[in-house]
């Protein structure tokens, strides 16, 4: 489970924890993945909190290797850890755009090329990336983080076809905007750039919605826990969205 420190990753973590998984967290803040795995402990089940930076091949693969001693062969991976930004295309530097392909799209990528063999030796296995309505279509001010999104559906789907029959199902979750403080920190940038308050910059953010609201973390926890349960075995390579309606199809 990677950014499984504070927000959906967290909500994922101890869904998780409550339909039975011991669950490995990682991020990069020691403190938020200690909490987390102090809360999927008190729900009973082992948890493991380490340190990585998913960008990082080489800490990936340290990581999933600690994963698999502490508390067995990971056979489900939640590719949840992401980062976002807005700029106009003209303003988005080098940096911006290396980085949010490398946290998005290529951490993804590293976790799911460790994960795989130990879920084809073991016949079965459920990955599930955290994608975004922003994998299914384009926006304004946001082009690296879309085409990081997209990027990682169109791993998600590959993957998908070549493991079809071995067991494995590679889905993505795709939510419009969540009540985390990745948002939260949309509100403060949309404040900064426009001078409106915080009340009206989260209308805002409420009105990509037709339901005129957030999406909240446990619907996203809940879709999540869905894919990656036996029943839900007939599902694979596809991208869902939770959106309250606003992307059709
Ligand atoms: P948060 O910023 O609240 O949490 C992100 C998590 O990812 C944190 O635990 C963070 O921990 C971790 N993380 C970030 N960068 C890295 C990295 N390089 N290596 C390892 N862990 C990392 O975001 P949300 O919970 O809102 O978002 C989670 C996912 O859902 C993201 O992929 C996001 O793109 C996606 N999403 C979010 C939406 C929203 O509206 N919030 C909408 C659609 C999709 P740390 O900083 O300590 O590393």
């Amino acid at each position: 489970m990677t950014g499984g420190g504070r927000g959906i990753g967290r909500a994922i973590a101890l869904s998780l924890a409550s339909a039975g998984a011991d669950v490995g967290v990682t991020a990069r803040s020691f403190k938020e993945l200690d909490e987390t795995a102090a809360a999927i402990r008190a729900l009973g089940r082992r948890a493991e909190a380490i340190v990585c930076d998913v960008s990082e091949r080489i800490q990936v693969d340290a990581m999933i290797a600690r994963v698999s001693t502490a508390l067995g062969d990971p056979l489900i991976l939640v590719n949840n850890a992401g980062i976002a930004a807005s700029a106009k295309v003209t303003d988005t530097t080098d940096e911006m755009w290396d980085r949010m392909l490398r946290v998005n799209a290529s951490g993804a990528f590293y976790c799911t090329r460790a994960v795989l063999p130990l879920m084809l030796a073991a016949k079965w296995g459920r990955i599930v990336n955290m994608a975004s309505v922003a994998a299914r279509a384009g926006a304004p001010y946001i082009a690296a983080y879309t085409a990081s999104k997209h990027a990682l559906l169109g791993l998600t789907r590959a993957v998908a076809a070549e493991v079809a029959g071995r067991g494995i199902t590679v889905n993505a979750v795709c939510p419009g905007y969540v009540d985390t403080e990745m948002t939260d920190a949309s509100a403060a940038n949309i404040v900064k750039r426009t001078g409106r308050t915080d009340e009206d910059a989260r209308k805002i953010l409420e009105g990509f919605s037709p339901q005129g609201r957030l999406m909240t973390t446990p619907e996203v926890a809940a879709m999540t826990t869905y894919l990656c349960s036996e029943v839900a075995r007939g599902i694979n390579g596809q991208g869902i969205v939770i959106d309250g309606g606003a992307l059709q199809s």
